[in-house]
């Protein structure tokens, strides 16, 4: 397999997906050799297999706003790769949302959730729809006639949607709610559910803490501790805040964070207390960033993203091509020695080069972030089962998840006592899913 002509020609057959090239070209830049070393992948052109998603599912939503218009979005699902597992990831509202970010997510998440140690494949899906400005009953609205296409799609044991950006409690349980309605059952079909009716402890706070869970692990292997480190976070959602939570009750120091207007710096740092108060505007009022500056008076920069400020270490918690190589650049520059990706795909491939040839500890979304997808995985055993578990018995489970996700990096991804966490993550996922395909024959 030569990586660039794989590349090539998917691009031909695939014109206009920046997101999915961008993917699929980080992930087949390293596990060239390591596919090669197997020629057996080659005779079944694994490859491709690997990278064409299964099957892709895109529908109109049609809906009601609170003014009696009816209004249209796209609906999608990608199925893309179910080997090790029903497929398995989340849906994104968002006014972006398009075929390419969903497929490029969809590829992402095949790997990652076969880093978790779990049994899933992967999956994503969403629609072009703004929950910006939206209110609670547009949003449900809207959250039932998405599954209304979407439902004869999914199942417990055939695909498990949860949330992604746009997408929290509140929409889960609205999809959720209308899922049982037309399907008649009652197994946990979608991840991230209310605990009343079946979800887990933790799993609001996973990708965060498990974020942070692997950062521990990077800075073990140089003997750094965390304590009093400087912490650049962007994003204000669920992963930033719980991203920041875990940092403040660890005893490192968060200074910004940010939302799709503009970002916050904080030389105080933020505490407990301003925390909450991000939580409340965030979660409850939706409100804007900008407002914590206003509140505890420090500095806002409209249009802009926080890695020109001063930091250790870097937490990209928003979304997809948020870290150009020129903020990677500023980060060395003003002495930043770890970034742990919270966002899936946050960095581009300028900012990952500069990132690896500076050897800084650098860990990807696909690695960093699977603490999210674990709990999900940990709530479809918790279903399964039909009882639940407390918040230490997850909490002890997903901190030996991203340990081993951890292990699995340093295990593929060492040279020459440098740890490259994007080699490691990509080998040890596609190892996986390719040994897998291989023994189910050619599909
Ligand atoms: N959207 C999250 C991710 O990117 C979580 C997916 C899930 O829980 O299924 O991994």
């Amino acid at each position: 397999m030569k990586a660039n002509e794989v590349l090539d020609n998917l691009k031909r057959r695939f014109p206009n997906e920046p997101e999915y090239h961008q993917a699929v070209a980080e992930v087949l830049g390293t596990i060239e050799e390591a596919y090669n070393e197997h020629p057996e992948f080659e005779k079944s052109n694994l490859i491709e297999r690997l990278c064409i998603p299964d099957r892709i599912f895109s529908f109109r939503v049609t809906w009601t706003d609170d003014k009696g218009q009816v209004q249209t979005n796209m609906g999608y699902r990608i199925q893309h790769n179910n080997t090790i597992g029903p497929y398995k990831g989340g849906i994104r509202f968002h006014a972006s949302v398009n075929q390419s970010i969903l497929k490029f997510l969809a590829f992402e998440q095949t790997f990652k959730n076969s880093l978790t140690t779990l049994p899933m494949g992967g999956g994503k899906g969403g629609a072009d729809f703004s929950p910006r400005g939206k209110s609670n009953a547009e949003i449900m609205r809207f959250c039932q006639a998405f599954v209304l296409e979407l439902w004869r799609h999914i199942g417990p044991d055939t695909d498990v949607p949860a949330g992604d950006i746009g997408v929290g409690g509140r929409e889960v349980a609205y999809m959720y709610g209308m899922y049982k309605k037309l399907a008649r059952e009652n197994t946990g079909t979608f991840t991230g559910k209310g605990i009343e009716f079946g979800g887990s402890l933790i799993r609001p706070e996973a990708t965060g803490y498990g974020n942070v869970y692997f950062l521990l692990e990077m800075l073990k292997t140089r003997n750094i501790d965390i304590k009093g480190k400087v912490v650049a976070v962007s994003g204000s959602g669920n992963v930033a805040q719980y991203t920041v939570e875990k940092l403040i009750e660890l005893g490192a120091k968060p200074v910004t964070m940010s939302d799709s207007d503009g970002y916050i710096y904080d030389p105080e740092g933020i505490d407990r207390e301003k925390l909450d108060y991000i939580m409340e505007l965030k979660n409850l009022y939706r409100g804007r960033i900008r407002e914590y500056a206003e509140k505890y008076g420090c500095k806002y920069v409209q249009g802009a993203r926080p890695w020109g400020e001063k930091c250790d270490i870097a937490m990209p918690s928003a979304t997809q091509n948020e870290l150009t190589g020129d903020d990677a650049k500023a980060l060395l520059a003003n002495g930043c020695f770890a970034v742990s990706e919270g966002a899936n795909m946050p960095s581009t491939p300028d900012a990952i080069d500069a990132f690896l040839e500076a050897k800084i500890l650098y860990a990807p979304g696909k690695a960093a972030n699977a603490g999210g997808v674990s709990v999900s995985g940990l709530e479809m055993t918790q279903n399964a089962m039909k009882l639940s578990w407390t918040r230490e018995e997850v909490d002890e489970k997903l901190k030996g998840i991203m340990k081993s996700i951890h292990e699995q990096c340093v295990k593929y991804g060492s040279k020459d006592g440098y740890i490259n966490y994007v080699k490691g993550a990509n080998v040890a996922g596609f190892m996986k899913v390719a040994k897998g395909m291989m023994a189910q024959g050619i599909l």
